[in-house]
């Protein structure tokens, strides 16, 4: 049997060396178009960024190396230009001499891969412009940047290559913009997932420009290349690498008459067969099943074509095998952080409207009392039966093992309550008695089984505030760091003295930092009769997705020419002053931020004091929480895989500036009087409209304001009915303050306000409302006064005092009308 193998890398290295151990009188050829054979390409980028410095290591095997080892006959600088079905022959030129010959075959295996995909744009072709894909493209980059020294790159496309590019550029000291299109890097993962990395990318300086393409390269000065984006804005630049996906090359198949399906792609059985049963094809040329749907599609990732190759050999030599499909399992390193994911993730479950539901947790990926412990975020998709879907994780160690875990078990046809049962190797330094991933089942099955009702960071905004209690059920000191706008501090610990403060006819979100003690607090209502949900993810999850995603303008108006420039000098700290550590490695937030906040009390004002830490979501937490503290923030940065955050203690804040920290308002209107609720009015809406929050708290006589012009039938007892008779029923009814005069002061200032054109107090309120401003009424003076909800016009957040101390924390100012 004779076997002609095109391509010598990944599937066809794979193919040849497994057909030459079943069979080893079969004559086997292989045909490479460069000078080297299984050199491992993934490895590429580390060898530019000089973290893998020997180049050597890169070639897997040498072409003798294979030729000794496995008597293969293998031509390198040969490429093959034609196939001839009908005769079963190819036709392959020696790049070197320009000859061309024919060779027969029995069995033919393409394994040609894909090539880098170079837009038709203006200026690609330019010098200092590279694609990345094998050695020699590799030799050109590195040349580049040893010889010419760049100071800045330009990188297009925020997928895997695009990422290890940008990230070993950086490594050699060049200062990287990333330019990617969608709003978000890394597409198997969804955007809030993706949030973390962009974070990451921000932290570890390198600009990145998010839903932003490349229009043209053009030459500049000196060699400098002048790259213009779709949004109108240009970066100067010395090297641009492009890496915006890549094209199957499928040309020869194509014009060999097999079959082609998606993207171009070669159409193979299940035996990796191709339309003519003695043609083969594997690797990233090929379509391949999607085992979740069933789905055709393309995987260019090199498992799948090392695997697909040692099908293809079997095959050949008579054994029945097939190649089940993929799902998508992945990894990457994204400077500290690694990101995984398998199966579907949200957008793909949305274009396929295939129903799910989905979790998030943040979970440590070795106890965390043993030194070094950092925490994962890990995401996984199911749907009502439990079958796993798809699952994502971002984290600095223990990211892979949990989605190969995951990833196993949706291969083996798991569920998500087989996750809760997975027995997992555990000790101190390796993992958790409860694994993330026993964790992320858990979460999943208590949903489904309806012990948690969830919602996720992107269904906050629609929440309505008027039927909804949020509740931020963390620690004051975790306050600093940011929270939902509207929401009530009621830490977990003292929930259970405060449950009669929650209102029960309205629905309750809960969060905390994380989403684990908000899931507590949430059972301990939920038990209580209370109709809760808890976000998902937390504030953690919640804040890195609403954040501030790219970075790119921050940079947009330096010039930077010279690598001295670039380098930033710290801040000088006196000599004087006292320097103190904490070590907060293995800590969740927010125990890192606590652990600071307990040691910024110790020390005095100028002490300086290094955090140690090892969860990523530290280093945008303690940028939040020194600014809103008044302490001073010197540096962030890793040191040892860690990261080191110095903070100078700043001066205590007077009432003054801190009150200043917010600028909303709130005001308490006790009064049922016309013209201060007119006024009450006038600046609610003035402050909604400088952009702040306003928040108007209606007690004892300002509640008849908010009730209904007309009867609303309730029960009451006959005390209350008899209250509610005597007083003023609703807007209509308010009189001045003063100059009332039996009525006719109170019409005569409506008259002028309709004259004047100034809406009627009924008008103001509804627009307070459609504003956005949070009305609320006492529930206590409510029940005082025998007044029910029902009475109350729409929109009104029936609240305990505690809503309006937490409005009035946020607040630099507390009106009393
Ligand atoms: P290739 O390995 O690309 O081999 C195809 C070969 O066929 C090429 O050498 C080409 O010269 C040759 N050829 C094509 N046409 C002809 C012809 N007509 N005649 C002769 N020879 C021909 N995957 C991962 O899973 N993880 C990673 O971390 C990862 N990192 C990567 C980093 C980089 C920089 C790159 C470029 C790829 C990376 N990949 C990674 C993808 C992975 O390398 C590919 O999926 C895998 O190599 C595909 O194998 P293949 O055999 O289909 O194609």
């Amino acid at each position: 049997m004779k076997t002609i193998i095109i391509g010598g890398v990944a599937g066809g290295a794979s193919a040849a060396a497994r057909l030459r151990r079943m069979d080893e009188h079969a004559e086997i050829i292989m045909v490479e178009r460069g000078p080297d054979i299984s050199f491992a390409n993934c490895g590429l980028p580390y060898h530019i960024g000089e973290v893998i410095q020997d180049r050597d290591k890169l070639l897997v095997v040498t072409p003798d190396t294979l030729k000794a080892m496995l008597n293969i006959d293998i031509r390198v600088r040969s490429e093959v230009t034609n196939i001839n079905r009908e005769e079963k022959t190819i036709d392959i030129r020696n790049l070197e001499t320009g000859q061309t010959y024919q060779e027969t075959y029995d069995k033919l295996v393409l394994s040609p891969g894909a090539a880098p995909i170079v837009p038709p744009l203006p200026g690609v072709d330019l010098p200092g412009v590279f694609t990345l894909r094998n050695m020699q493209d590799m030799d050109r980059i590195k040349s580049f940047v040893d010889t010419r020294k760049p100071v800045r790159a330009v990188v297009v496309g925020g997928g895997f290559i695009g990422l290890e590019i940008a990230e070993n550029l950086h490594h050699r000291g060049i200062e990287v913009t990333l330019i990617e299109m969608l709003n978000q890097v890394m597409a198997p993962i969804d955007y809030e997932m993706a949030a973390l990395v962009h974070q990451h990318l921000i932290f570890k300086k390198i600009r990145l420009a998010l839903g932003d393409g490349l229009k043209s390269i053009a030459k500049g000065e000196e060699g400098w290349l002048k790259v213009a984006l779709s949004s109108g804005r240009n970066v100067d630049t010395e090297m641009v690498i492009l890496s915006i996906g890549v094209r199957p090359e499928t040309r020869l198949a194509k014009e060999a008459g097999l079959d082609l399906g998606i993207r171009g792609t070669i159409v193979a059985n299940e035996a990796m067969q191709t339309s003519d049963p003695d043609i083969y094809a594997v690797g990233d040329a090929v379509e391949v099943s999607y085992r979740p749907t069933g789905n055709r599609t393309n995987l260019a990732l090199a498992g799948p074509a090392s695997r697909q190759g040692r099908i293809v050999a079997d095959h050949i030599c008579g054994r029945n095998v097939r190649f089940k499909g993929v799902i998508g399992t992945s990894v990457v390193k994204v400077f500290d952080l690694t990101v995984a994911a398998v199966g579907m993730n949200t957008k793909t479950l949305e274009s396929a409207e295939i129903p799910f539901s989905s979790v998030i947790i943040h979970a440590s990926n070795h106890a965390g009392y043993y030194p070094g412990a950092s925490p994962m975020a890990l995401k996984l998709l199911y749907n009502q039966e439990g079958e796993i879907l798809g699952a994502q994780a971002v984290g600095v160690e223990g990211v892979d093992k949990r989605i190969d875990v995951i990833s196993t078990a949706m291969q083996g046809g798991m569920r998500v309550y087989d996750l809760e049962e997975l027995e997992l190797a555990y000790a101190p330094p390796f993992n958790t008695s409860r694994d993330p991933a026993n964790i992320v089942g858990f979460v999943a099955a208590n949903q489904l089984r309806g012990d948690v009702k969830l919602v996720n960071w992107d269904q906050i905004d629609q929440i309505d505030r008027h039927s909804t209690t949020i509740l931020d059920v963390r620690l004051p000191e975790e306050l600093a760091l940011g929270s939902i706008d509207g929401a009530i501090n009621l830490p977990i610990e003292t929930i259970r003295q405060h449950i009669n403060e929650i209102p029960k006819d309205r629905s309750v979100l809960l969060y905390c930092q994380t989403g684990q003690r908000s899931y507590f607090a949430s059972r301990i209502l939920q038990q209580m009769g209370f109709d809760c949900y808890n976000l998902s993810g937390g504030y953690k999850t919640y804040s890195h997705a609403v954040g501030r995603q790219s970075n790119f303008d921050v940079f947009e108006h330096v010039s930077i020419t010279s690598r001295e420039e670039i380098k930033e000098i710290p801040p000088a700290i006196p000599l004087s002053v006292r320097e103190f550590s904490v070590d907060a490695c293995g800590l969740q937030c927010p125990g890192p931020i606590l652990k600071l906040y307990n040691k910024i009390k110790e020390i005095d004002e100028g002490d300086v004091v290094t955090v140690y830490a090892t969860d990523y979501g530290f280093t945008s937490d303690v940028e939040a929480w020194a600014k809103s503290t008044g302490n001073r923030l010197l540096e962030v940065d890793t040191v040892d895989g860690k990261i080191a955050a110095k903070i100078q203690k700043g001066a205590a804040k007077t009432v003054d500036e801190r009150a200043a920290l917010g600028r909303n308002k709130t005001m308490v209107i006790f009064s049922g009087d016309l013209d201060k609720a007119i006024a009450g009015c006038i600046i609610a809406n003035g402050v909604i409209a400088s952009g702040n929050q306003a928040s108007m708290f209606f007690t004892f006589w300002g509640l008849n304001l908010l009730r209904k012009n007309e009867h609303v039938g309730v029960s009451k007892n006959l005390i209350e009915r008899l209250f509610g008779w005597m007083m003023p029923r609703g807007t209509q009814k308010a009189k001045l303050s003063q100059m009332h005069m039996a009525g006719m002061g109170t019409a005569m200032i409506k008259g002028i306000m309709k004259k004047k054109n100034v809406d009627s107090l009924p008008i103001m309120l509804q627009t307070a409302l459609d504003n956005g401003v949070h009305i609320q009424a006492c529930q206590m003076s409510m029940d005082l006064m025998g007044i029910k909800r029902e009475e109350l016009i729409d929109g009104i957040e029936v609240v305990g005092v505690a809503s309006m101390l937490a409005a009035s924390d946020d607040s630099n100012a507390v009106i009393f009308i």
